[in-house]
């Protein structure tokens, strides 16, 4: 294979050299490939999409675990010392997410991965996105359905996290309303679910239903927003849906300073980028105001 050519979107092939195949195969689940690209270097596909690669992981995983855990961090009461106890991430079976989650000290991370295929193989041929997190104390590590598994946990977590796949195949289900209300049942109270997606400019009827589902069932349903080079087409969305509604507004100087306290070390995140990343251009405002999408496709054309 000379070249991987991406097959997301019906008009759009986003094509990567192939300079080695490091592994194929059919999971249990999925087609897994995971091959070297010159400019990105080791990239993973699942049933021919982009999932994460070594060049550009950072800014999707930095985003999706920092800006919701110092949001509840910094706007945590007193009775719980500014902590955040639980993360559950659903999906991240490269462990990009987790490896970011857990530089926060002093919580516990459940992540629930439906295919332990992407799992064993990232763990081989990802080391740079796991970074050892896997095997972390705080880290717990469950096989199963995530759907099934907010549905039917007792625990409760200040921040869920769902990274998963796009709305087909086995990540289907975690684009529901019914999802999101199961993990609306498991969220501890002030705590904060951000989802996984995609890329409003070519994706935007599916943010426009997830975040009409957050209206429903949220105080608070919107995104904020980062660019990942390899997820084709412009910004990529992160859902937020939340009954605090304090936690988008933690001042900048409280954020800065947990930011520093937990010394996070990143590439992409800064506290800055915390406010900034909800400030949304006219056409995703308008996905998350409802405004029919199809309406915005045509005035484009
Ligand atoms: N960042 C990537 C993206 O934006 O497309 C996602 C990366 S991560 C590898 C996605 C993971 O979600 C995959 O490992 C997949 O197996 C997992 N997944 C899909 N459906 C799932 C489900 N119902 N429950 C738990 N994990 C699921």
């Amino acid at each position: 294979m000379e070249w991987f050519q991406e097959t997301l979107h019906p008009a759009i092939r986003q094509t990567l050299k192939v300079d080695e195949v490091l592994h194929r195969e059919q999971t249990a689940l999925q087609d897994l490939i995971i091959f070297r690209n010159p400019t990105f270097g080791r990239v993973m596909a699942l049933d021919g999409i982009v999932q994460t690669t070594e060049g550009d992981e950072f800014i999707y995983h930095e985003m999706l675990a920092h800006v919701p855990i110092l949001a509840v961090k910094a706007v945590q009461g007193r009775a719980a010392k500014g902590r955040v106890n639980k993360v559950l991430i659903v999906g991240g079976g490269d462990g990009g997410c987790i490896r970011e989650v857990l530089k926060h000290k002093n919580l516990v991370c459940t992540m629930v991965e439906i295919d332990p295929g992407v799992i064993e193989l990232s763990r081989k041929h990802l080391p740079n996105h796991h970074a050892g997190a896997f095997d972390n104390k705080r880290a717990k590590i469950v096989i199963a359905d995530g759907a099934k598994f907010v549905k039917e946990t007792a625990e409760r977590y200040d921040v869920i996290i769902i990274d998963s796949t796009d709305p087909v195949g086995p990540g289907a289900v975690l684009f529901t309303e019914e999802f999101y209300a199961d993990c609306k049942r498991c969220l501890a109270s002030g705590g904060v679910l951000v989802t996984q997606n995609g890329v409003p400019f070519l994706q935007g009827p599916e943010l426009q239903s997830s975040v009409a589902a957050f209206k429903k069932l949220f105080r608070e349903g919107t995104c904020y927003l980062a660019v990942v080079p390899t997820y084709n087409g412009g910004f990529m969305a992160l859902g937020w849906a939340s009954d605090n509604l304090k936690l988008r507004k933690a001042p900048l100087a409280k954020i800065a300073r947990l930011y520093k306290a937990a010394k996070l070390d990143t590439k992409y995140f800064t506290p800055e980028l915390f406010h900034a990343a909800f400030a949304l251009p006219n056409f995703v405002r308008k996905l998350v105001d409802g405004i029919k999408a199809k309406k915005l496709a045509r005035g484009r054309r």
